[in-house]
């Protein structure tokens, strides 16, 4: 029997604690938020055999083993010593979990994209008539799932850079990196240590795995220079030198050793704009690697939905379409947000918490069907003031989400779209990019 530690209770420690206790082992737990075990142990949510910490010093942590921390905990510089004088070994709720998995792991990770493709993978495997189990990052931690997952089940696993940090034993037999640019600037100190949490996954992958890389992405495909086991996905035709998947004539085709195989054509999709094209690729090329058919393939993405809170088509009011775009928490998801709708003039909704980002770029690449910028929130008035300063003239400034969207209701004419894609976190009005969604879909209900 070991002592663990699990530090924070959020959806990730809780099952990572429960998990434990199932498997009879000793339980401490810890959140800095002091009355949230308690509450949990209340509410049933913890199990009772767990011991709650009041405070994380020398006396509480010479007995522990091992630290168990759920993403987005960071330990601090004099835990940092505390866990190396008592020899304590640190390890990610992810990783963690994922070393009682028996059956392979299909990893993706990357800024944009992860929850949709993984959604597509998972969906795939699924028509494929796997035994299918979608984890991680996407809101089910593996500690969750781990106990009903079988040796001849599939894995499909969304991994954030938070979940990297501590990721030793995290295993994955293929890994999808979609994209990189930059977010969590409040988190890392620049964009460059962001990367290279990010890379950590590509030493994590099986000896007998295989990386796939998105080609289209300068940075990520050079992650593939000097590596023996990497495949690319690309929008357009390959190097022939390279193996992977792209697209010719809105066809999907796999090349192998300079020889490009037809694996499924793209008519019936009903994901919108060139990114999704991306995430479809990257799922594929990872389908196609775990042993499924194109024929299956084809079937699966024919019917892919999208997915609730990214660019979500809402309703029309006064023949103007509502699009939730919620989850684009960052400027790079709402560049490719406005970069779907290529004829009609967009009325763009900005605004929230802030991440640490400046506006300047987007701003500067807005394409000249956004007619409007409506900012709003915490942000709203770094993002005006953005927009004037780069001769964007038809921006308006207003306090909340609501005040935002009552003044796109009643200005935008028939034919244009109200585009909410905010480039911000929602914790200056929401709990979540979610609940900020439900907001703006129930506001164009009415
Ligand atoms: P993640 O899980 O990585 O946050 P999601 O699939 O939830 O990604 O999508 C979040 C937002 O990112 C979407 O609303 C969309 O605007 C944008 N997005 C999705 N896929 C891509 C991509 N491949 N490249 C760039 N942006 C993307």
């Amino acid at each position: 029997m070991q002592n663990y530690l699990v530090y924070g209770l959020g959806r990730s420690g809780i099952s990572v604690a429960n998990f434990l206790i199932k498997n009879e082992e000793n339980v401490f737990v810890y959140d800095d938020n002091n009355k949230l075990a308690q509450e949990l142990k209340m509410g049933g949510l913890l199990n009772q055999n767990c011991e709650i910490i009041d405070k994380l010093c020398a006396k509480t942590l010479r007995i522990v083993h091992c630290i168990v921390l759920s993403p987005g905990v960071k330990l601090s510089k004099k835990l940092q010593k505390l866990v190396k004088e008592f020899n304590i070994e640190v390890i990610g709720e992810m990783a963690f979990a994922s070393k009682f998995c028996t059956a392979p792991i299909y990893a993706v990770t990357g800024t944009n994209g992860k929850t949709t493709t993984v959604n597509i993978l998972a969906h795939i495997f699924k028509v494929a008539k796997f035994n299918t189990h979608l984890v991680g990052n996407v809101g089910n931690p593996f500690s969750n799932e781990v106990d009903l997952i079988a040796p001849n089940d599939k894995v499909v696993c969304e991994v954030s850079s938070f979940q990297l940090e501590y990721s030793q034993g995290f295993s994955p037999l293929a890994v999808g990196f979609l994209n990189i640019a930059p977010d969590h600037l409040d988190r890392y100190a620049s964009f460059e240590e962001y990367f290279s949490a990010k890379k950590i996954i590509l030493d994590r992958v099986q000896e007998n795995g295989k990386i796939f890389l998105n080609y289209d992405d300068e940075k990520v495909r050079k992650l593939g220079e000097n590596r023996q086991n990497v495949e690319y996905f690309s929008l357009t035709e390959l190097p022939q030198e390279y193996n992977g998947v792209f697209i010719r004539d809105n066809q999907i085709f796999r090349q192998k050793d300079s020889e490009a195989q037809f694996v499924a054509n793209l008519d019936k999709i009903k994901l919108l704009g060139k990114h999704n094209l991306s995430n479809i690729l990257c799922a594929v090329s990872l389908a196609l690697f775990g042993g499924v058919l194109p024929s299956v393939i084809q079937k699966a993405i024919n019917s892919a939905k999208p997915l609730k809170h990214r660019i979500q088509e809402v309703g029309e009011i006064n023949g103007v379409k509502y699009y939730n775009d919620s989850k684009a928490t960052n400027t790079n998801s709402t560049l490719v947000a406005v970069n779907s709708f290529e004829n009609k003039n967009i009325w763009l909704l900005l605004g929230g918490s802030n991440k640490g980002e400046s506006f300047v770029e987007l701003i500067k690449q807005l394409p000249q069907n956004v007619v409007q910028i409506v900012a709003f929130g915490q942000m709203g008035k770094k993002i005006y003031k953005t927009a004037l300063k780069q001769k964007f003239k038809n921006a308006t400034l207003h306090k909340t989400l609501y005040t935002a969207f009552c003044y796109a209701r009643e200005n935008a004419k028939e034919g244009e779209i109200v585009l909410f894609s905010p480039a911000c976190a929602s914790f200056d009005e929401f709990d979540n990019y979610k609940q900020r969604g439900e907001y703006f879909c129930n506001l164009v209900l009415g």
